[in-house]
């Protein structure tokens, strides 16, 4: 199964990635980890697009699309994988088009203010890359799994929030278009409890 989860920042697409990823045995693919990666190991791309990120603009096409080219053409990914953040501008949806068949598109779909107040309360942890919100933490810098210190993602401060929000309704909303002329998208609403958005998932996925 090759799909995309597309939604606004804070939709909860990266929580649902992982849960699918555990559940149908196939890799997530975040292009946002992979950078967030290259940013902590001081890479030569890390130090080049540390501040794209810090401001919550966007990686250039050309570099994102080679590295989830690259990515794709790896063994793991022969099955199926999930995209998690990518494509997010048409150029890059075109790109992928031209290697690889999608088979589902799925569309978290999320109002701004829920987004905003969800992403305040979220806390990432560097060690083992997993995000949490506050409102389920026992405490907000200690990491429930594997003990690390949690931290607030530079990018989920409320301004670079606005931001990002501002930057994926005018470049990633017209995703939502271009899939569903082709037939391939399902929207789901992400304003839910976690478990009934991944029920709908499941359940669109099995249809
Ligand atoms: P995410 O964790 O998916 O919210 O991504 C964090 C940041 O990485 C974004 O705000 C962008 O700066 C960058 N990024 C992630 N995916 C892409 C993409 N497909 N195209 C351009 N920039 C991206």
């Amino acid at each position: 199964m090759k799909l995309i989860l597309l939604g606004a920042p804070g939709t909860g697409k990266g929580t649902m990635a992982q849960r699918l990823r555990d559940d149908l045995n196939i890799p997530q693919i975040s292009t946002g980890d992979i950078f967030r990666k290259n940013i902590k190991e001081e890479t030569p791309l890390g130090l080049q697009i540390k501040d794209l990120l810090a401001r919550g603009e966007f990686v250039p096409d050309d570099i994102t699309i080679a590295i989830v080219k690259n990515r794709l053409a790896e063994s793991d990914c022969a099955n199926g994988y999930i995209l998690d953040g990518f494509p997010r501008t048409t150029a890059q949806a075109e790109a992928l088009d031209s290697f690889q068949n999608i088979d589902c598109v799925i569309n978290l779909h999320g109002e701004p203010e829920a987004i905003i107040a969800r992403l305040a309360g979220r806390r990432f942890c560097p060690a083992c890359n997993g995000t949490f919100h506050t409102s389920r933490l026992q405490s907000e810098t200690v990491c429930p799994v594997c003990g690390g210190n949690l931290i607030i993602r530079e990018d989920d401060r409320e301004e670079t929030v606005r931001k990002r929000l501002e930057v994926y309704s005018t470049t990633t909303f017209p995703l939502i278009e271009y899939y569903e002329k082709k037939g391939k998208l399902r929207t789901i609403d992400g304003d839910r409890y976690v478990d009934d958005v991944y029920d709908d998932i499941l359940a669109v996925l099995k249809k």
